[in-house]
C-alpha cells in the first residue's frame, strides 16, 4: 500500500548524507543500498525522524540536528578502565580501537579505547559522534505504509533483513 507522506507507522525509504560542523563526510547511504526504517517508532535519531515528518517522495531538505537530538552531548564522566588481567591474554589492544564490553548486568556496550599502558587500557563509552553538530542531505525515495508484522515488531523487515 502507498503512502503520501512521512508520517506514524509509513515506511520511509531515503538518500542521506551525513557531515560533521568542519565538512567532513561520515556517512552516506548507496545508490542501491538506501536507508529504510519504520517512521514513529524511534528507530533512528529522534532530530532526524522529527525533521522528515510530512516529507513527500522526491522530496529533498537539509537538516541541522543539535547534539541533544542526535547521539547525545559529549560525556567526559563516561569513561571506564580495564585491568590488563581483566583483558584476554592474546588480545593486543591499540589507541583507536572499537570493541564490546558486558557489565556486571549483562548489557553490552561499545567502547573505543583512549589509552593503552602496562596495567589496562582506558575506555570511552561515549558515541563516536557524540557532542557533534550533525548536517544531514536528505532525498526521500519512497514511502509504504507497514505491514501488521512490522507494526507489531516495531521495524521495518526488508529481504535483507529478517527477524
Ligand atoms: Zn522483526
Amino acid at each position: 500500500m502507498a503512502a503520501e507522506k512521512v508520517e506514524q507507522d509509513v515506511v520511509v525509504t531515503l538518500q542521506y548524507k551525513l557531515s560533521l560542523d568542519d565538512g567532513e563526510l561520515v556517512e552516506e547511504s548507496e545508490q542501491d543500498d538506501p536507508l529504510m526504517y519504520l517512521h514513529g517508532h524511534q528507530n533512528i535519531i529522534p532530530g532526524l525522524e522529527e525533521a522528515l515528518e510530512g516529507m513527500s517522495i522526491g522530496e529533498k531538505k537539509n537538516i541541522i540536528v543539535e547534539p541533544e537530538d542526535g547521539y547525545g552531548e559529549y560525556d567526559a564522566e563516561d569513561m571506564g578502565r580495564i585491568e590488563r588481567d581483566d583483558l584476554p591474554a592474546e588480545f593486543d589492544p591499540e589507541p583507536g580501537m572499537v570493541i564490546e564490553v558486558t557489565d556486571d548486568d549483562g548489557a553490552e556496550a561499545e567502547a573505543v579505547i583512549v589509552e593503552v599502558d602496562d596495567d589496562g587500557i582506558l575506555l570511552d563509552f561515549n558515541h563516536p559522534m557524540a557532542g557533534e553538530r550533525l548536517h544531514f542531505e536528505v532525498e526521500i525515495t519512497g514511502l509504504r505504509a507497514a505491514t501488521a508484522e512490522e507494526l507489531d515488531h516495531g521495524h521495518v523487515h526488508d529481504h535483507d533483513h529478517e527477524h
